[in-house]
């Protein structure tokens, strides 16, 4: 294909900053460029700690060990989204239960998370889908007056805020990824964002082996021994100096994204109003990073063929998620409380168009222009 769904962001710096981890004698985790990385995040979000993890997958595995999640635990999640939000949980026996999304942002309905509350509910895991918040203060007043927790998965989220908190650092946890789908990469990475103490010194803990290898190079214990369960969570100084160079240019590449944003928007505005395609929809308070340009097409017949017109004009669009609920595994692991209205029928015909750091101006026409000229003709 001539124009990609997605160009993995790149710098110019990257292998700059690798060569000087490399040179430095000291590529395993937490370096000079983990430092970096986590204080870059802590500055961002506001929070007590961030820890940098081998990708947004295992910084939510970290997450529901740190929740003690055991056998029958319910976590309230949207099924509209990716697997790792609901396999964190499923590998330490919880249970997704799914509940429907607005057809506005796509974001789980935070009007129907109390009814799917039951005496084994411990979680509410939100997805920021595209980088545009979930209702925050509704959902963060029901965890706490049910005592539960906030997970956010914040993987599409880097650099976004809600009436002016950054997403990521509003939950008891907060997810990001930096999977060269994201907005800010190094190929595979994540980090896990602590608000406050509660969960920190632990958190440290199992992302060292279960080890209290941290606390005792901060200095808070005297010696060092495995101590609870954990696993191996660190990305090495290469990831770090690599998405270090990114952090850099943040603003940047943000400010870059969003403009290819808003051109998408404008040009479509006229389809819009002629009433053949819907637009994404940002609520008012809501910060978004231009994580994603989305369309929705009338039906999934209409959708097909769109991306067919694109493809034989050499475009790349892409379309997710498979639903859950309705996924071999969201069958076995988990159950949908209330009904599907929106989640199946939304995502069929939701499409995703070109979009990341690196596209040009002329080839977003291209993009454009094929979508207009299949809309035109039907
Ligand atoms: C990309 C993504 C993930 C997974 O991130 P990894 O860093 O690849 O583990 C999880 N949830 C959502 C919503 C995502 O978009």
């Amino acid at each position: 294909m001539r124009i990609n769904f997605n160009v993995p962001p790149y710098t110019g710096k990257e292998l700059d900053y690798i060569r000087e981890a490399v040179e430095a004698n000291k590529i395993c985790g937490d370096g000079a460029y983990t430092a970096r990385c986590n204080e870059w995040l802590k500055n961002l979000t506001g929070a007590y700690r961030t820890l940098l993890t081998t990708s947004c997958t295992h910084a939510t595995e970290m997450a529901a060990l740190l929740l003690d999640i055991r056998e029958g635990d319910e976590v309230i999640m949207p099924s509209y989204t990716f697997s790792s939000t609901a396999n964190a949980f499923v590998l330490r026996g919880g249970v997704p239960v799914f509940i429907d999304i607005r057809p506005d942002t796509m974001n789980m309905d935070e009007r129907l998370i109390e009814a799917a509350i039951t005496p084994r509910t411990r979680a509410i895991a939100v997805v920021h889908y595209a980088g545009v918040a979930c209702e925050m203060d509704v959902i963060m007043d029901i965890a706490a007056r049910h005592h539960l927790a906030v997970v956010e998965d914040a993987a599409q989220a880097i650099l976004c805020t809600y009436h002016g908190k950054p997403l990521g650092g509003i939950g008891d946890f907060g997810n990001f990824s930096f999977h060269e789908t994201k907005n800010l990469s190094c190929g595979e990475g994540g980090a896990l964002i602590l608000r406050d103490e509660t969960y920190a010194d632990q958190a440290v803990i199992v992302r060292e082996k279960g080890t209290n290898r941290t606390l005792y190079q901060m200095g808070k214990v005297d010696k060092y021994s495995w101590i609870s369960a954990g696993s191996s969570w660190l990305p090495s100084e290469m990831n770090a100096a690599y998405l270090w160079a990114q952090f850099e240019m943040a603003d940047e590449m943000n400010a870059r994204r969003l403009a290819l944003w808003e051109r998408y928007h404008e040009a479509f505005r006229e389809l819009q109003e002629a009433g053949k395609i819907e637009r994404p929809v940002i609520p008012e308070g809501c910060v978004h990073n231009a994580h994603m340009y989305y369309i929705k097409c009338r039906d999934y017949e209409e959708r097909s063929a769109l991306i067919q017109h694109l493809k034989s004009h050499d475009i790349l669009p892409a379309s997710h998620y498979v639903p859950l609920h309705s996924a071999e595994a969201g069958l076995r692991f988990g159950r949908f409380h209330g009904e599907d209205v929106y989640t199946t029928s939304e995502s069929l015909r939701l499409l995703r168009l070109p979009m990341y750091y690196a596209l040009t101006e002329e080839d977003q026409d291209e993009v454009i222009s094929r979508v207009k000229e299949f809309y035109h003709a039907v």
